[in-house]
C-alpha cells in the first residue's frame, strides 16, 4: 500500500518542498571531478581516477561571466563541468581556454560552442592538424585497447597498479565514448603572447611564452591571487612514463 495516499495533502506537499529544497543545496557532483575551491570565484575540478574527464581544468568568476580553462577530454565530462561552473558561479561560460593541443584537454570545447575559445595560433594549427586522428583513434583502435584492459588480470594487482588500471580503464573508455559524438572545434581568439580579460570581479592574463609540454603552450594567470593555470607544464605525482608506454604500444602519438 502507498503510505502517501493517506497523508494529508499540506503534508504531503510539505514532505515534497522539504525533499526539493535539501537536494537543491546539495552541491554539484560528478563522477569525473572533484571540485576544489582555491580562492574566493576560483575553483579547479580535479580529475578523477576512472572518470572521463583526464585531465584537470580550472572555473573562474569574472564578475559578469565565467573562463572554463582547459574543458576535459570529453562532451560528457565537459556538461558536468558547464553545470558546475553555473552553479558556483551564476554566471555563462564566456570564455574557455586550451592551454595546448592534446585531446584531453580540448574534446570538451564542443560543449562551450557559444563561448570564445582561446588558444596559441600554434595550437590552433595542431588542433585542426591532429584531432581528426584523435577523434578516428577513439572510433577504432582505443575499442581494442579498452578490451585488453578489460581482460587483465586484476587479483594480483597492488593497490598502486589498480589505480594506474581504473585510471587507464577510463582513459580508454573516455576514449571510445566520446568517439562518435566528437567534432573538431578550432579556437577562434588567438594569443602568441599576452591577452589581458579584465572582469568586474576578477582579472586574468592568458600568456604563452612558446615551447614546453608541446610547441606552445599557453597557460592562465591571476595576478591579484597569485594563482597559475599551468595544463601539462606542471605534472605532480603522476605516472606519465606508464602513459607513454601505452601510447606507444599502440604506435600513437
Ligand atoms: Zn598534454
Amino acid at each position: 500500500m502507498n503510505e502517501s495516499k493517506h497523508l494529508p495533502f499540506h503534508l504531503f506537499f510539505l514532505l515534497c518542498f522539504i525533499g526539493t529544497s535539501f537536494l537543491s543545496a546539495q552541491p554539484f557532483s560528478s563522477r569525473h571531478f572533484e571540485i576544489e575551491k582555491l580562492d574566493d570565484g576560483v575553483w579547479a575540478a580535479i580529475a578523477k581516477i576512472g572518470g572521463h574527464a583526464i585531465c584537470n581544468a580550472g572555473i573562474i568568476d569574472l564578475g559578469e561571466e565565467t573562463l572554463i580553462f582547459d574543458p576535459f577530454m570529453t562532451p560528457e565530462a565537459a556538461e558536468d563541468l558547464k553545470k558546475a561552473a553555473l552553479d558556483l558561479t551564476g554566471h555563462p561560460v564566456k570564455y574557455v581556454v586550451n592551454s595546448h593541443y592534446h585531446n584531453d584537454h580540448i574534446g570538451g570545447d564542443q560543449v562551450f560552442e557559444n563561448a570564445i575559445l582561446i588558444s596559441t595560433t600554434r595550437t590552433r594549427e595542431l588542433i585542426a592538424q591532429n584531432q581528426p586522428d584523435e577523434i578516428e583513434y577513439g572510433k577504432t583502435d582505443a575499442s581494442k585497447r579498452l578490451a585488453d584492459i578489460n581482460a587483465a588480470n586484476i587479483t594480483s594487482m597492488s593497490n598502486q597498479a589498480m589505480e594506474e588500471h581504473e585510471m587507464w580503464k577510463g582513459y580508454y573508455e573516455a576514449y571510445v565514448t566520446s568517439g562518435p559524438v566528437l567534432r573538431v572545434i578550432l579556437p577562434t581568439l588567438l594569443v602568441d603572447h599576452e591577452l589581458s580579460i579584465m572582469g568586474s570581479k576578477q582579472n586574468v592574463k592568458c600568456i604563452t611564452l612558446g615551447t614546453g609540454h608541446t610547441e606552445s603552450d599557453l597557460f592562465v594567470y591571476l595576478p591579484e591571487k597569485k594563482i597559475l593555470f599551468l595544463g601539462d607544464l606542471l605534472f605532480i605525482k603522476t605516472i606519465l612514463d606508464e602513459r607513454r608506454k601505452y601510447r606507444s604500444l599502440d604506435n600513437h602519438p
